[in-house]
């Protein structure tokens, strides 16, 4: 992927998420400090302000839905879910337990969003 900023850390998140560690994730990691993530990301929390998960609390972070770990592309839409800090919070644990799994949740996300229209 092309380099848009020459600063080793990219461009600052702003706001609060600027404060906290990145979630479950190697600092300094280009993708998620690249202008597109930023884009991506906001676009996601714009169209998707509540937490697809408890369906509660306001959306603050974004999953992906496959870990990019696994292969899970980072700036798909379709691999985006809008999450509160809780709940992307329990989600890796959801996985490794298999109480849930990235497919089921892909459903999921679908369902509502159909419903919601
Ligand atoms: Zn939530």
């Amino acid at each position: 992927m092309r380099r848009l900023f020459d600063q080793p850390t990219g461009r600052k998140m702003e706001g609060q998420a600027a404060q906290r560690p990145a979630f479950a994730g190697k600092a300094h990691d280009p993708e998620l400090s690249s202008s597109r993530w930023q884009a991506v990301r906001a676009a996601q929390l714009g169209a998707f302000p509540i937490c697809e998960v408890c369906g509660k609390r306001a959306a603050e972070e974004v999953h992906h839905i496959l870990p990019r770990a696994h292969g899970g592309d980072t700036f798909d839409p379709g691999n985006l879910a809008s999450v509160c800090a809780e709940c992307h919070g329990k989600l890796p644990a959801m996985y490794k337990r298999g109480v849930l799994t990235p497919d089921a949740l892909a459903g999921l996300l679908a369902a509502r969003r159909f419903a919601n229209g």
